[in-house]
């Protein structure tokens, strides 16, 4: 089946300095809220939340909960704990409320080009010390800034990881390895997101997102 992926990163205000060009990805509460109330009866849209912010836990989890969604999160393993950022206990918190882990890498750099002990810092410390602070494996991976290139998956794919998230705005199939996403921007709103939900992309559109899929699967 094919499903389409959303992808969160910050709701409301960040309680820490951000980023360059972060701040075209944080929404109000209220656009949060009004996207999660389209969801209802539609199983085939899939909701991660990149970054490890703390509207994860402030915001976004008790949204869900009280809709019964459930969620992806892929924190920053070296922003854990920080000001701003899901504390280790939050983070519990997440699974225990039947929520799942995955990891969005050690620094936040692009998943392009990395030398092999940049390489090993991305997809091995990071995914480990994540592992450690939920008490489970970690198994999914979320590419920073929507970068990725060939060596990256090889790697990914190497060091076991079962799926691997991108920001490549196109549907997916459920079964697939590598996950294309929608991520929201603050221009976003409800509208233009139901937009997304229901659109059902013409036989060109999907041969044309196959194709600049494949150019960056492939360099
Ligand atoms: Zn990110």
């Amino acid at each position: 089946m094919a499903s389409v992926n959303l992808c969160f990163h910050g709701i409301g205000t960040p309680q820490r300095q951000l980023e360059d060009g972060e701040d075209v990805y944080w929404i109000t509460e209220q656009v949060f809220a009004d996207v999660l109330d389209l969801l209802d009866g539609r199983p085939d849209v899939r909701l991660s939340f990149d970054d490890g912010n703390a509207s994860d836990h402030a915001i976004a989890l008790p949204a869900l909960q009280s809709r019964g969604l459930t969620a992806t999160f892929f924190p920053i393993a070296d922003r854990l704990d920080q000001a701003g950022s899901l504390a280790t206990e939050q983070l519990r918190e997440l699974v225990a409320a039947g929520m799942d882990i995955g990891t969005h890498g050690l620094r936040h750099r692009p998943w392009r080009g990395l030398t092999d002990a940049q390489a090993e810092e991305e997809f091995v410390v990071a995914r480990q010390r994540i592992a450690d602070a939920v008490g489970r494996p970690i198994t999914e991976a979320a590419c920073p800034l929507g970068r990725y290139d060939r060596a990256t998956l090889a790697r990914l794919r190497r060091l076991g990881y079962s799926r691997v998230y991108t920001s490549d705005r196109a549907r997916c199939r459920d079964e697939s390895w590598l996950q294309p996403r929608y991520s929201l921007w603050s221009s976003d709103t409800a509208g233009s997101i139901r937009e997304i939900v229901q659109r059902r992309p013409s036989a060109k559109q999907r041969l044309l997102d196959g194709a600049r899929i494949a150019v960056k699967r492939l360099r």
